[in-house]
């Protein structure tokens, strides 16, 4: 080993092990038990069914044993990882704790402490590229691109500055989008999509925030490929935050089935210089949401969902600033 390469080695387990020698030693399995975090929030814990029930005076989580579904407050939030019995009692990954349950708990402790004064919406698609497409022939990437000038509207009547990757109907690439968003300097990115699936039975909204590295996604279970750390992945604990804002306000005001909080490796995700989501607003492959997608009232009731949720996320940014 080189002399120079061999130092600066030396100096970053020197300071790995400085900042969490037992990280350094199991990094992806380390658990943390319900019972601990039940004393941390100070909440009475019960159990119903196959599911663990914790609540306090504010909040409430529920982890389902054996699985990836847990809810916080009702909102379905999926860990990376399924909550296992250890140790006498059930516990989840650290991971899932410090970059899914507590951001959203306590946010005031993760968010930047920057004001967001720029947010990009994305509307997937365009051009040559239509997206997914319903039986009534209608067209993900016009539905979207409504969805996105609705949102758009919302956020300017709040005074929040709003730039697009796209206005009208182009196509871009993944790797436009994301560096549009660099290059306008954007504190938050959102993506708004609708979904496609094989059965038609498949309804509900659902968004997306990154996966954490190492880990699987919500969509894939035990994929292989890259799991590295991305550009992405340096915003794990905001995203977290702005994804389960967006959800919560999605799924109260399209009153769609509540699919969840998940977890992928979208590219637009991946190479988001900023905290980042995903929104599906919708399954045109299910012949009732494909003609809600083309109904104002419903397309409305979507945007003020995501639009809610921007403006949640921006909100308790301006209150840890305090
Ligand atoms: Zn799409």
């Amino acid at each position: 080993m080189h002399l120079t390469t061999r130092q600066l080695f030396l100096s970053h387990v020197v300071l790995l092990a400085g900042s969490s020698a037992s990280a350094l030693a199991a990094p992806a399995s380390k658990t943390v038990s319900l019972s601990y975090i039940a004393r941390l929030y100070s909440m009475r814990t019960s159990v119903s069914g196959k599911k663990v029930v914790m609540k306090n005076k504010w909040n409430n989580i529920e982890v389902e044993t054996n699985s990836r579904r847990a809810w916080v407050n009702g909102v379905m939030v999926w860990l990376h990882h399924p909550c296992r019995k250890a140790g006498g009692g059930w516990a989840i990954r650290e991971l899932d704790f410090k970059k899914g349950i507590d951001p959203i708990l306590r946010s005031y402790a993760y968010v930047p402490t920057k004001k967001p004064n720029m947010v990009v919406l994305d509307p997937g698609h365009g051009g040559k590229d239509p997206g997914a497409v319903g039986t009534r022939k209608v067209y993900e990437k016009k539905a979207v691109l409504s969805i996105a000038n609705r949102v758009k509207a919302h956020l300017e009547a709040k005074k929040i500055p709003v730039r697009m990757t796209r206005t009208t109907d182009v196509y871009l690439t993944l790797n436009q989008r994301s560096d549009y968003a660099a290059k306008v300097g954007a504190d938050l990115f959102v993506s708004i999509h609708a979904d496609s699936a094989e059965a038609s039975s498949a309804n509900g909204v659902e968004t997306f925030t990154m996966t954490a590295a190492g880990c699987d996604s919500s969509n894939y279970y035990g994929q292989s490929g890259d799991k590295s750390t991305k550009r992405g992945n340096q915003y794990d604990a905001a995203n977290a935050v702005l994804g389960f804002s967006i959800q919560s306000n999605l799924v109260k005001m399209s009153k769609r089935s509540d699919r969840g909080l998940r977890r992928a490796r979208f590219a637009v995700l991946k190479n988001a210089p900023c905290p980042a989501a995903l929104v599906e607003c919708g399954f045109l492959s299910n012949p009732e949401e494909e003609a809600l997608m083309i109904d104002p009232n419903y397309r409305e009731a979507v945007a003020r969902g995501i639009s809610n949720g921007i403006l949640g996320y921006i909100t308790l940014v301006n209150r840890a600033r305090k």
